[in-house]
């Protein structure tokens, strides 16, 4: 678990996910990690995986996650993409942190978007 529990705002969104007093159209859980539907898809699939850790970014999780905690993550996010029918097509798997990425949710997530070829990495380039 983090050890940045002061950064970290109980009231977000995915955090309430966590408590169960929101609902989420779930993936995959295991013991560290849950994923779960994008509210707003934007490509044909996109669903979201979070560390039940409490972390607000990839720095915090990086810095304070316990190895297990790391490594379950990752694992989790290469099963989901699988459980989604993506492992032949292919998939993207973004993570926004701060205010340049637009990062809305401060509980790391991973966004993983598929199901159709997805063009370019960014809209807006240099
Ligand atoms: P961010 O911009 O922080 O990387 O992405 C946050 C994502 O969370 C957005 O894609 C947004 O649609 C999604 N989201 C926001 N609120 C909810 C919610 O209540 N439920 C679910 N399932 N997704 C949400």
């Amino acid at each position: 678990m983090s050890n940045n529990k002061s950064a970290y705002d109980d009231n977000n969104i995915f955090a309430r996910i966590l408590r169960g007093e929101i609902p989420c159209k779930k993936i995959y859980e295991d013991t560290h990690s849950l994923a779960f539907e994008d509210i707003h898809p934007q490509a044909p699939v996109h669903t979201l995986v979070i560390p039940k850790g409490k972390y607000v970014s990839m720095k915090d999780f990086a810095e304070n996650a316990p190895d297990a905690e790391i490594a379950a993550l990752l694992r989790s996010v290469a099963k989901v993409a699988e459980i989604k029918g993506l492992k032949e097509s292919g998939y993207r798997i973004l993570a926004n942190a701060g205010a340049d990425a637009h990062q809305e949710v401060p509980h790391l997530h991973f966004h993983i978007f598929g199901g159709k070829a997805l063009g370019p990495m960014l809209v807006d380039r240099i």
